[in-house]
């Protein structure tokens, strides 16, 4: 029986499976997105602002290159393993820098199974050559997992550790509708079941707050997933991005984001509905653009908003997955 509080944390999972603690680098690789390059849409999903959550994508969004997938990681895993502090002159990675850790390499912005195959495949192949990578997360959405880029991960997978990272935000079609995500909850249950095994941990990313959801409705998300073949979850609240047509619902007080208190709550119900193998990757989202985020006004370090579910869970006797 799990304890009051638990809930099974990213950091726990690779400690378990590789012994040691792995980092995630975001890259930009220049791909983009069929609901925002004319294929399903131009607008993108409502919320969406890939610079606001990836820095890469924000150096590329002011006409920057974030340079090659190699370059981003060792640059990455240069500033890091320097505790963030470079020694003046010491921008770059020398060519003998080797790093002490492991890493995944995470396709983070847009869609990163959108693209040619031949391209796709030599990213990939380019971060897993790189030193201290151990495997890839890739980013991507459901409508954008055809069986050859299944087949090209199946592979990869053989040899390295893969999550495939799958945006479905809400498992209810006329969220998704609302919310312009130009797929379905059937289609995102179509690609788990395509991936399954193949030797890939899949992550759903999940928004909490969506335009007329209730707090049961986002319970049910969690219900309808817990019997899914998935491997990972990540929960955000929803946040109103300056320039996103979220941004106008806003305005029109057509969207109120959740409180704070309100959020936490349907975290812990959610969580508590999901079998306890499920790795929690995220429990909050975080903008590195806070002068780009309109809404909520509450913000809340990850670490501690962590002991804040953990304490609730506690104070309630129940655990992730006690009621599964
Ligand atoms: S699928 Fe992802 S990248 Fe594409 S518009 Fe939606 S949130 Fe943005």
């Amino acid at each position: 029986m799990k304890e009051p509080g638990w809930y099974n944390r990213l950091n726990r999972f690779f400690k378990e499976k590789f012994g040691e603690r792995v980092s995630k680098i975001p890259l930009d690789v220049g791909l983009t997105c069929p609901n925002r390059d004319g294929t399903l849409s131009q607008e993108g999903c409502i919320f969406c602002h890939n610079p606001a959550f990836s820095p890469a994508a924000a150096i590329r969004e002011h006409g920057n290159n974030p340079g090659s997938v190699r370059k981003q990681i060792r640059d990455y895993q240069w500033r890091s393993e320097n505790h963030g502090k470079v020694p003046a002159g010491k921008e770059e990675p020398p060519a003998e820098f080797v790093p002490r850790n492991s890493y995944l390499a995470y396709f983070q912005s847009y869609s990163n199974t959108y693209g040619p195959l031949t391209l796709l495949a030599q990213l990939y192949e380019e971060a897993l050559q790189t030193p201290g990578v151990i495997g890839l997360s890739v980013g991507t959405r459901p409508d954008c997992l055809g069986p050859a880029v299944i087949d090209l991960l199946t592979v990869l997978a053989q040899r390295s550790h893969i999550w495939l990272e799958l945006g479905l935000q809400s498992a209810h079609d006329t969220t998704l509708k609302k919310i312009n995500r130009g797929h379905t909850f059937a289609c995102f249950k179509d690609a788990v079941e395509a991936c399954r095994g193949r030797g890939l941990y899949i992550c759903v990313h999940l928004i909490n707050g969506l335009p007329g959801e209730s707090p049961s409705a986002m319970l049910e998300t969690a219900v309808r997933l817990a019997p899914l073949s998935i491997h990972g979850v990540k929960f955000h609240q929803l946040q109103i991005m300056a320039g996103t047509l979220l941004e106008q619902l806003y305005r029109q007080n057509a969207v109120t984001p959740l409180s704070q208190t309100a959020y936490l709550k349907i975290i812990c119900n959610q969580l508590e509905m999901l079998p306890s193998p499920i790795v929690v990757q995220r429990l909050l989202a975080e903008t590195p653009r806070r002068d780009l985020l309109l809404a909520p006004d509450w913000h809340v370090p990850r670490a501690q908003f962590s002991r804040m579910v953990e304490e609730e869970l506690r104070s309630r006797g129940t655990w992730q997955g006690s009621r599964d």
